[in-house]
């Protein structure tokens, strides 16, 4: 079973997004739940994992955010998030709307409780900002830290894509809900 890492130390390699160029067909190696449509590091992802991975594309603190979560690993994490986002926007919502019922405020419930986790993030390493995880992992010439899939720490996909393309996300979240 592929490890279900959230953080790669400090590698020297770049971690952006790429896209995959064949056709989509194998599944996410994170959640090994929705179909791989990028890359990172050469590792196909799905949309809502790839974050997790992807800590120097720019605009990653607007995509995703650290949270404090010992109890799931990054793989259970994108499969919820998934579900979550789906249901809202099946609903023709998002987690952020207001006046929500039914499943959609379930999802948001949900999704907030699973935000609230920032705090368990900013208490651990002061900090809720993937990026400046990264950046303080790269600064150190040895990395003391223990590995990221042995803490608590996990990248939380807040349900937009990189400002490329913000609404990538939610629309193929849809088109591979509905496909199902
Ligand atoms: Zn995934």
């Amino acid at each position: 079973m592929p490890s279900s890492r959230p953080l790669a130390s400090a590698a020297p390699k770049r971690l952006t997004v790429e896209d995959l160029t064949a056709p989509m067909s194998g599944h996410c190696t994170c959640c090994e739940h929705m179909l791989a449509a990028v890359t990172v590091s050469g590792r196909p992802l799905c949309l809502t994992c790839a974050p997790a991975f992807a800590l120097d594309e720019p605009g990653i603190d607007d995509v995703a955010t650290l949270i404090w979560l010992p109890h799931l690993d990054q793989g259970a994490l994108g499969r919820c998030v998934t579900a979550l986002h789906v249901a809202a926007k099946a609903a023709g919502h998002t987690v952020y709307d207001q006046g929500l019922s039914g499943e959609a405020l379930s999802a948001k419930r949900a999704f907030e409780a699973l935000l609230s986790c920032r705090l368990g993030a900013l208490e651990k390493i002061g900090t809720d900002r993937p990026s400046l995880y990264r950046s303080a992992l790269k600064s150190l010439s040895r990395n003391p830290f223990p590995e990221a899939h042995e803490t608590g720490l996990r990248i939380l996909m807040r349900g937009k894509w990189f400002p490329d393309n913000p609404r990538r996300y939610l629309d193929a979240a849809q088109e591979w809900a509905v496909s199902r």
